[in-house]
């Protein structure tokens, strides 16, 4: 297809793709999919609503058509999607896809992560909030031990496969696990992400008091290890990044909450059921897929692409206050992914 460049009217290219692929996940992290909230009598979505991989693969290639260069794969959780490593291979022969990622809770991967790999998986995001046994399984909402997550981390890197580890921090809850997984991490010379709790969806009862923020975190870590700060990789770059010194073994901060980076945001998501959304925080999606099923043509899928991205000014986080109002509707983050 033609390449075309899509900008914003904020002025910001399309680069990144979020694909969840699956809204159903074997966890329910309180700040995610809370148990009470996702329970035995939940709707989840039939599979006539779930794009299949055909479907997936034909847009992605027109989201890369119009700028998109790299795709990671999310959920709910991804590998519990009958055949990923299909999937993974259809994406991984796109031409001019530069990077294709996929965020996980790891239980999977001892099973799946050599067959992503040979697909044609570069890295996994494995999202870990706990070393202690007891806090996790009381953060993942099933009881679940850390074993079964740090298996999936050794299996990504036996692999071959790039492994970065994600932890949300929630005040009161998980912030003493923050030294002990610092250490781990790179002890074990794992580049660990902090990610900000942030208001996604309208089912987990977000407070800004529960934001431990990367300044907290920050000075933290400077307690215990020596830290420099590296540049940016490029536009865009969601994680803020340092170094421990004397080593090449990296550690970020994804602040959404408490220093935006809306203004750099050039990611769109496209939920499991095959709407678009241009925000983490946006209520409504734009439908695709009936558009793709009512036999729309390439050009014209790419079209409305094109016309979403155009008319898009959000910056929910730069906007966000305290006095947010958080019952306001926001799609749940199992169906676009973080
Ligand atoms: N199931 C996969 C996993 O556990 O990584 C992929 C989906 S999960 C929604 C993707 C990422 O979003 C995870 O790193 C998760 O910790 C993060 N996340 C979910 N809810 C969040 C919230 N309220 N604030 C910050 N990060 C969140």
């Amino acid at each position: 297809m033609k390449k075309i460049i899509v900008k914003d009217k904020l002025n910001r290219p399309l680069r990144d793709l979020r694909i969840s692929v699956f809204d159903r996940c074997n966890f329910r992290c309180q700040y995610c999919m809370p148990a009470d909230q996702f329970g035995p009598d939940f709707k989840f979505l039939p599979k006539s609503a779930l794009l299949t991989y055909e479907e997936i693969e034909r847009l992605a290639k027109i989201f890369v058509s119009l700028g998109v260069k790299k795709i990671r794969l999310t959920g709910g959780e991804p590998l519990l999607r009958k055949d990923l490593p299909v999937l993974v291979e259809k994406l991984s022969c796109i031409n001019g896809l530069e990077d294709l990622g996929l965020t996980t809770n790891g239980v999977l991967l001892p099973k799946l992560a050599s067959k992503l790999k040979e697909a044609g998986l570069k890295r996994v995001n494995i999202s870990l909030d706990s070393l202690d046994d007891e806090l996790f399984g009381k953060i993942n909402g099933r009881g679940i031990g850390t074993a079964p997550v740090l298996e999936g981390i050794e299996a990504a890197e036996k692999a071959g496969l790039g492994v970065k580890i994600n932890m949300v921090v929630k005040k009161g809850l998980n912030d003493l696990e923050i030294i002990p997984m610092a250490k781990f991490c790179k002890d074990n010379g794992l580049e660990l992400r902090f990610i900000e709790y942030m208001d996604v969806g309208s089912t987990n009862g977000w407070k800004m008091d529960d934001v431990v923020t990367k300044k907290e975190i920050f000075h933290m870590l400077q307690e215990h290890f020596e830290l420099e700060p590296l540049d940016a990789a490029y536009f865009g770059e969601v994680a803020k990044h340092y170094r421990y010194k004397d080593t090449n073994i990296k550690v970020g901060f994804i602040t959404s909450v408490s220093e935006s980076f809306c203004s750099c945001c050039t990611r769109v998501r496209l939920s499991a059921n095959g709407q678009i959304y241009t925000c983490l925080f946006n209520g409504n999606g734009h439908d695709i897929r009936n558009f793709m099923r009512n036999g729309a043509s390439d050009e014209e899928i790419a079209e409305r692409i094109s016309s979403i991205w155009n008319h898009r000014d959000d910056r929910y986080s730069d906007e966000r206050t305290a006095e947010t109002d958080n019952n306001r509707k926001k799609i749940e983050m199992s169906y676009i992914g973080g």
